[in-house]
């Protein structure tokens, strides 16, 4: 792969210069949102990309200039042999190897990770209510999540993001009580719109809590929000950022990810890999390039480049997430990892 390609950039002008990669479709949580409580149908481990395989695409996605990606899952912890990966994946020479998490595993493998060359990480935390938590997840160990948040500290983890997805009669009482946390500790939170995922199937309606809502309700608690254009954040994402303007914490900074209500698609820089190697270029349509077939059937480098090619050209130019509960996609959360 030594000759010179053109950027990835999409039929409506967008350079995808992000991949987001999911190493697993398990997850040690049952978040209500994200996955059903039982008859969870997990892929064969064969079906599964091995670590040869995820480094040659990431590589291919590096030969079209691609410096950043994300580990994610499931949840990407409970992936065997995480440490070895991260460790092949940080010596491919990109600019930023992060990973999503819930967490749970952090305080055992914070140490690691960073040593392998993870440079950043998000904590998913909505609620710091244990009980809320537990009932949320339906798994989770709120104060395993908040050591484990310690523990990336103390590993020297800097610029952590703390997402929350907002559920309205769930957790939307809590935004101030989460900021503030975050804002104690160098973190950044951010609220994410509840997505109608899975045909919406896992989608309550009555939950649905946008970002309208979200920032009135952090404006009756902190005052006055002033437009933030994240600039000194690490990584750019999907988040639009606004700044508390007065009082005891005025500058901390907050970030809204409102797919649903006010997409973002015109800035959409992204592309994300399943665990079981289908390149999907929206995470609202269901559209899907298989890359395991053809990286197993033999294919060569210039074979793959040009699948990726083909299916960041196909890109559409934006969606229409619905709050009714259906309309969305019927691909899972869980198993293209956010
Ligand atoms: N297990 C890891 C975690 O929870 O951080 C990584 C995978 S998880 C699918 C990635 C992100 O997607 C998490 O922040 C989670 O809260 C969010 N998420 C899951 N289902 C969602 C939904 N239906 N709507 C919005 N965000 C969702
Ligand atoms: Fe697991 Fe993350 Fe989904 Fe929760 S949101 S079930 S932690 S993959």
């Amino acid at each position: 792969m030594t000759r010179s390609l053109p950027l990835l950039v999409d039929a409506f002008q967008r350079r995808v210069s992000y991949l987001r990669v999911s190493l697993t479709d398990r997850c040690n949580y049952r978040c209500h949102y994200c996955m059903p409580e039982s008859g969870v149908e997990l892929v064969p481990r064969s079906d599964v990309l091995t670590f040869e395989e995820l480094e040659r695409i990431v590589r291919a996605m590096m030969t079209f200039g691609v410096r950043r990606v994300r580990l994610t899952g499931g949840e990407p912890t409970v992936r065997k042999d995480l440490i070895e990966l991260v460790r092949r994946l940080g010596a491919l020479g990109l600019d930023d190897l992060a990973m999503t998490t819930n967490g749970e595993l952090l305080r055992e493998l914070a140490r690691p990770l960073k040593d392998a060359g993870l440079s950043r990480l998000n904590v998913s935390v909505d609620t710091l209510d244990p009980i809320k938590f537990r009932q949320i997840t339906r798994r989770g160990n709120l104060d395993a999540v908040l050591d484990g948040i310690e523990a990336a500290r103390e590993a020297g983890f800097a610029g952590t993001k703390l997402n929350a997805v907002v559920m309205g009669g769930v957790n939307d009482g809590d935004l101030a009580d989460l900021c503030a946390y975050a804002w104690a500790r160098d973190l950044t939170p951010r609220f994410i719109e509840f997505m109608p995922m899975s045909d919406g199937a896992l989608f309550t309606p009555g939950e649905f809590f946008g970002a309208a809502e979200i920032r009135a309700r952090l404006v009756a608690r902190f005052g006055a929000l002033v437009a933030d254009d994240g600039s000194g954040l690490p990584g750019v994402g999907p988040a639009r950022y606004q700044r508390v303007r007065d009082g005891a914490f005025a500058g901390r900074r907050v970030g809204i990810i409102s797919a649903v209500t006010e997409p973002f698609c015109e800035t959409c820089n992204r592309v994300r890999l399943s665990a079981t190697g289908q390149l999907h270029t929206c995470l609202a349509l269901d559209d899907s390039s298989d890359l395991r077939s053809p990286l197993r059937t033999g294919c060569s480098d210039d074979q793959l480049l040009e699948r990726v090619h083909a299916a960041v050209t196909a890109k559409q130019e934006g969606h229409s997430f619905t709050t009714c509960g259906s309309g969305g996609p019927k691909k899972h959360m869980v198993a293209i990892g956010g």
